[in-house]
């Protein structure tokens, strides 16, 4: 059994704090406000926890879950107050950028991103088994130790997630595809229905919507600013699916324009085809 440390003591945070104590690991704390570190320990969440990195010398691996933007400054501040061999990891939704920056500071460092949530935040949104069953992808680089990557792959095997393992940018590149693309796209979707300039149709339309309306719109409709988090740390990927999504749009528009219902109907088949590969 280890002493882990988890920064960040919120949704992911401290969903990752209660399967690993559950194992009997023990749990040391830091999160930004006292408040936060005195309702993890009342919910039994953590074995200790207060603000203070310092707190966390002792710890032999540690989860760095704060907000994407807070990462590496964090990170940077810990290193000092570290044991030379603690393995260090990260939850962050975006890779490049933090492997970037924490790989050269600390051997012992691989980043990491759990692909699961709920649309609630905080520590009151913690939750036992999170991440079982879903993906946890692990982004080691060439300067990775062995050591960090197994302990943190056994680690994440222990939650029962499904272990993935690839490049930072590849990593940046397939979620900007299935899951930042999808926010602008389907946030572009709720702004143009609303442009529609008659009110009466607007209006129809929002009374009718059903189903699919809710489907197409859902992550678009979230929170803001999470997207727009997505957008600041995933720039180059995002943009680069963006373009790509909009040349798509384009040939759709120009099959509908020419009345090419054979090209739309072929390419709504091979969609058809498709769509499974991405929620088997
Ligand atoms: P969250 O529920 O808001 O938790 C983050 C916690 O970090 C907050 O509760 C906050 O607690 C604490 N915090 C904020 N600033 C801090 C600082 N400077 N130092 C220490 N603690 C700080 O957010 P989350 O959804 O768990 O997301 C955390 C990380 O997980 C993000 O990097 C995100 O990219 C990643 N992630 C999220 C999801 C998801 O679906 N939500 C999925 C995968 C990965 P106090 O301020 O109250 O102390």
């Amino acid at each position: 059994m280890m002493k882990i440390g988890i920064i960040g003591l919120g949704l992911i945070g401290g969903s990752l704090a209660i399967d690993l104590r559950r194992q009997g690991h023990q749990l040391l704390g830091v999160s930004r406000r006292s408040e936060t570190c005195e309702r993890a320990i009342a919910l039994n969440i953590v074995d200790q926890a207060s603000p203070d990195l310092a707190s966390l010398a002792e710890a032999e691996v540690v989860f760095l879950c704060p907000p994407i933007g807070a990462i590496v400054p964090i990170a940077t501040a810990l290193i000092p107050h570290l044991a030379p061999t603690a393995v260090v990891t990260d939850v962050g939704s975006v890779k490049q950028p933090i492997v970037d920056a924490l790989a050269p500071l600390w051997p012992h460092f691989v980043g990491g991103h759990p692909m699961a949530g709920t649309a609630e935040q905080g520590i009151e949104a913690a939750q036992a088994e999170l991440f079982t069953k879903q993906p946890y992808v692990l982004t080691p680089t060439d300067a990775t130790s062995l050591h960090a990557m197994e302990v943190v792959s056994q680690l994440v095997r222990s939650l029962h997630a499904n272990l993935y393992q690839c490049h930072p940018t590849d990593h940046d590149r397939a979620v900007a595809w299935i899951s930042h693309l999808p926010v602008i796209v389907s946030a572009s979707l709720i702004t143009a229905c609303m442009n529609e300039p008659s009110d009466t149709v607007r209006q129809l339309a929002q009374d009718i919507a059903s189903s699919g309306f809710r489907d197409t719109s859902r992550v678009g409709g979230g929170n803001p600013e999470l997207g727009t988090m997505m957008a600041q740390h995933n720039r180059t990927a995002l943009l680069a699916a963006l373009t790509d999504f909009r040349d798509t749009l384009s040939h759709s528009i120009r099959h509908i324009e020419q009345e090419d219902w054979a090209a739309l109907a072929l390419s709504l088949q091979q969609t058809q085809r498709d769509r499974p590969k991405f929620l088997a």
